[in-house]
């Protein structure tokens, strides 16, 4: 594919505002639903993919990403599956980094596993991407095999220093699980405080069938802090991103750390993002089912008008909050995978 052919947006729209008086600037997008890894916690090791055909070019993801922006939206992340296995994402991204070059955009990033940065890292940078979130649960080669099934440890580490070496900031995103890589947690926060890291730990959601029972993994964030504590000084930051992140400064190491505590759902009423997928879909929270279908008025009409009103709809139907639970035995609260609408 050349050049993604872009329009300029027309005259001012109206900014997204929630029944709850949130107002949404932050949208994630799912650019595939496909990954080269299969993440024990994520994926089903023989996932049966969406058929191409179905996934929105990227012209359109363009069209739809730049109607958020239109409507205020001022935070993109482009995620997955794996964002980087898209053919030709980068053209995505050139195309939109004209909404930072306008100013509309404040941030332009993408969450990644890592595994190809070390092709894409200069022309992310050049592209006006700044910070990455890149996914990495152990430092233990044979372990994170285990982990990620088909992903290389050594990839993923060029991947991390072609990143530096491109000037990109780098937060890492480690799910903790308790039997897996609970005793690396320390080994994990020294890493990335050395290398000018922010460390950022995620408790398991219950999204997707997997093959296994996840209550045996997860291991509440509560108790990674307590135990930390025992041994560093933490120091909660007011730093908000208006999703469930809490950060604290490691004053030993000097570098951040932040606390992903989906299950516990107290972020809810700072709420600011909405998720989109590859297909289109608009889900207005992580874990409702409730969504919307943006593909049909996209391809409706050569005008966004169609569009404008059923993001309008969408937004109207934003929930107040979610209530995920991990119980044994239990269907996952959300059936479809994290991989579907991005982490
Ligand atoms: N493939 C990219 C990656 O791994 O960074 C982007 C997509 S991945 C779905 C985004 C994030 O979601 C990753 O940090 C991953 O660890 C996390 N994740 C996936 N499944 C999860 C689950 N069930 N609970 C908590 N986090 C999950
Ligand atoms: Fe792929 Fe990311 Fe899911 Fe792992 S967490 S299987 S890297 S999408």
């Amino acid at each position: 594919m050349g050049e993604i052919g872009f329009r300029h947006s027309d005259t001012a729209r109206p900014a997204l505002i929630d029944p709850f008086a949130r107002a949404i600037t932050y949208l994630r997008v799912s650019v595939t639903d496909r990954c080269d890894f299969r993440c024990v916690y994520c994926m089903a090791e023989n996932m049966t993919f969406l058929p191409k055909r179905d996934l929105l070019t990227l012209e359109e993801l363009d069209r739809l990403c730049s109607a958020f922006v239109a409507r205020g939206v001022r935070k993109l992340r482009l995620t997955g599956g794996e964002p980087l296995v898209r053919r030709n994402l980068l053209d995505l991204i050139n195309s939109l980094s004209r909404h930072l070059k306008s100013g509309a955009l404040s941030e332009l990033t993408l969450t990644t596993n890592g595994s190809q940065l070390s092709r894409f890292a200069d022309d992310l940078r050049a592209a006006g991407v700044r910070r990455l979130n890149v996914s990495l649960d152990t430092l233990d080669p044979d372990r994170f095999k285990s982990i990620t099934r088909w992903g290389q440890f050594g990839k993923v580490m060029d991947g991390l220093r072609a990143a530096e070496e491109a000037g990109l900031q780098v937060k890492i995103n480690m799910v903790a699980l308790r039997d897996v890589n609970a005793d690396e947690i320390e080994t994990m926060l020294r890493f990335c405080h050395e290398r000018g890291y922010d460390l950022t730990m995620i408790e398991t959601m219950p999204l997707g069938d997997i093959e296994g029972d996840r209550t045996d993994q997860f291991l509440p964030l509560s108790e990674v802090r307590r135990s930390l504590e025992q041994r560093y000084t933490l120091t909660d930051l007011p730093d908000r991103t208006g999703g469930p992140a809490r950060y604290v400064r490691v004053e030993e190491t000097g570098g951040r750390l932040g606390f992903i505590t989906p299950m516990t759902h107290n972020f809810c009423e700072s709420c600011n993002r909405v998720r989109l997928t590859c297909t289109g879909t608009l889900f207005m929270c992580l874990g409702h089912e409730d969504a919307a279908d943006l593909r049909a008025p996209l391809r409706a009409s050569e005008g966004d008008e169609l569009l404008h009103a059923a993001i309008d709809a969408a937004i109207a139907r934003k929930p107040e909050g979610h209530d995920f639970v991990i119980d044994r035995g239990q269907a996952p609260a959300v059936s479809r995978h994290m991989s579907m609408t991005g982490g």
